[in-house]
C-alpha cells in the first residue's frame, strides 16, 4: 500500500461533527457552528453500532436529506460510517464524500470484504479504516488491504484506541505502539487520530490530540455537537464547535509539509 498523495488541502486534516445525526435541526445548527469556526469536513453517524440493544441505534436513511441540505447550504464535505454493502450503496447514492469503517466492523473480515466488494469500481472515494476494537495490528492491516485491493486509492487509517477490561482513565486505551508500528510498515499511509473515542470524556481530548500531533499524525477526527450534554450518543466526549476550536488552537502542531 502506498499513498498519502490524495490528501492535500488541510494539514492536519480535521474531521469534526456529532457522534450521531439526530434531527434536522441538530445537524443544521451543529454544521453551521462548525463552519463558523472554520471546519469544512464534517462527520456524523447515520447507523450506530451500539454495544447493548435497546439504545439509540442511529436514525438511518432519514439522515440523508439533512446531510444533503447541510452540504448545499454550507458547502462542506461529509464523512459517515458504513458497516455493510447496503450502507455503502446508500452512501454512494446519497453523495457522501468520505466513508469510514468502524472499529466493530474492522474485526470481521467477512464484513470488511462485503464492504470492499461494494466499493469495487469506485476508486476515488476516500475510505478510512478504524483500528479493530482488539489490539491486533494484522487485523487492521488486513482490513486496509481488503479495501485497497477493491481499487480504493484514497485510503487512510484511524486510531481510536482499544477495548480493555482493566481499570483505565481512557474509554479505549491508546496503545500508541500499534499505530506507530502501522506507520513504520506503511510510512505513506494517511494516519488520523480519534481522540474522542480514546478519551470517552472531554477533559482528556487535548492531551491525546497533542500526542497525536507530536507523533506527526496527519489529522484528527473529533466529535462536536451543538449541545454536547444533550447528545443521544457519546455525550461525555463531545465539545461545542466553539470549544473544539479553542482546544485545537492550543495544540502545538509541527509543520507537516516537511
Ligand atoms: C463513532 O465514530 O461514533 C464510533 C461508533 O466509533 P468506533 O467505531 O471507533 O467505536
Ligand atoms: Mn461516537
Amino acid at each position: 500500500m502506498e499513498l498519502k498523495s490524495w490528501y492535500a488541502e488541510e494539514k492536519p486534516w480535521i474531521i469534526a461533527g456529532p457522534c450521531s445525526a439526530e434531527t434536522e435541526d441538530q445537524m443544521m445548527e451543529t454544521v453551521e457552528g462548525l463552519v463558523k469556526q472554520g471546519f469544512s469536513t464534517i462527520r456524523a453517524g447515520v447507523w450506530k453500532p451500539r454495544t447493548r440493544p435497546n439504545s439509540f441505534e442511529g436514525v438511518g436513511e432519514k439522515a440523508f436529506p439533512w446531510i444533503k441540505q447541510a452540504k448545499e447550504v454550507f458547502k462542506v464535505k461529509f464523512a459517515i460510517e458504513v458497516a455493510s454493502a447496503r450502507h455503502v450503496e446508500l452512501a454512494l447514492q446519497n453523495d457522501i464524500d468520505i466513508l469510514w469503517v468502524g472499529a466493530r466492523t474492522t474485526v470481521n473480515p467477512f464484513n470488511v470484504q462485503e464492504i470492499a466488494d461494494a466499493l469495487k469500481g469506485v476508486k476515488d472515494k476516500p475510505v478510512l479504516v478504524k483500528n479493530p476494537v482488539n489490539p491486533d495490528l494484522n487485523l487492521w492491516i488486513g482490513a486496509l488491504e481488503r479495501i485497497h485491493q477493491a481499487g480504493i486509492q484514497k485510503i487512510g487509517a484511524i486510531h481510536r484506541g482499544f477495548s480493555t477490561y482493566q481499570e483505565s482513565i481512557y474509554r479505549n486505551i491508546p496503545l500508541w505502539q500499534i499505530p506507530l508500528d502501522l506507520k513504520s510498515r506503511y510510512p505513506e499511509l494517511l494516519l488520523i487520530c480519534d481522540p474522542s473515542h480514546i478519551a470517552g470524556k472531554r477533559d482528556l481530548l487535548f492531551e491525546i490530540a497533542q500526542k497525536a500531533m507530536n507523533l506527526r499524525y496527519d489529522g484528527l477526527i473529533i466529535e462536536s455537537h451543538r449541545s454536547p450534554d444533550e447528545a443521544w450518543s457519546d455525550a461525555a466526549q463531545q465539545l461545542t464547535p466553539a470549544n473544539l476550536k479553542l482546544m485545537l488552537d492550543k495544540l502545538q502542531i509541527r509543520d507537516l509539509t516537511i
